[in-house]
């Protein structure tokens, strides 16, 4: 399926309103259908495989803003840490750790954001409340990180309702947490099937793929 640029520029248009970010999140598509975006102006995009994010970023146009947005297992952050833009999926502390040393190591910050559980799934990757409260304690320990908010996902369903439930729910943690440290500005939450309802519950960031790439 090729790159739906109507589409493109229609999400564009529906996120201009809201000053919502795009992350076009190009996971398991060629680089050819990246650049094509790219060229139209495009720079973050998204990718949840290492090794993927790697062999794209070698080949791919500099001034790209790379966001890891899947599960980062800690032995593999020193791949990424030199040129990544932000990661979103941090789920412990330890990752943070790793990710603090790596960036040391490439004497710069690292943007992250902290990953909450918010569905009513139990596979879903996250922090709760509770461990979200342990690692925003910890924070003022890391000097090579910059934590700069949260991300979700809500359920896999059509219940709209319960969508914005999990959406509210992780807003109203980054409105508890958000002056704590460094000001937070990023709240990514919104995928192609509910971004619409994670801008109205107060997104500031949307992770979108088959809509812009076509089904996985
Ligand atoms: C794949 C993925 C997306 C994009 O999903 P679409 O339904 O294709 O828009 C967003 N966020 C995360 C964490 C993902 O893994």
């Amino acid at each position: 399926m090729p790159v739906d640029i109507a589409q493109y520029q229609s999400v564009l248009q529906t996120l201009s309103s809201s000053h919502t970010t795009l992350v076009a999140v190009s996971k398991t598509k060629p680089a050819a259908d990246i650049q094509i975006l790219y060229d139209l102006g495009q720079r973050d995009f998204g990718e949840n495989y290492v090794q993927e994010l790697t062999e794209k970023e070698a080949i791919l146009p500099k001034d790209i803003r790379w966001h890891f947005i899947g599960h980062l297992q800690s032995n593999k952050v020193k791949y990424i840490a030199p040129f990544v833009h932000l990661i979103h999926g941090v789920d412990s502390f330890k990752l943070l750790k790793e990710i603090d040393k790596q960036a040391a190591k490439c004497n710069r910050k690292i943007n992250c954001l902290l990953q909450v559980h918010i569905a009513q799934e139990e596979t879903k990757f996250g922090l709760d409340e509770q461990e979200l409260s342990e690692v925003v304690a910890a924070l003022d320990t890391l000097q090579h990180v910059l934590v700069k908010g949260l991300m979700g996902m809500a359920s896999f369903s059509n219940d709209t309702s319960k969508l914005r439930e999990e959406f509210r729910t992780l807003k109203s943690l980054f409105d508890r947490y958000k002056n704590t440290q460094q000001p937070w500005s990023v709240l990514s939450m919104g995928m192609s099937s509910d971004y619409t309802i994670a801008i109205e519950e107060g997104s500031t960031l949307v992770r979108i793929g088959s809509l812009l790439f076509g089904a996985r």
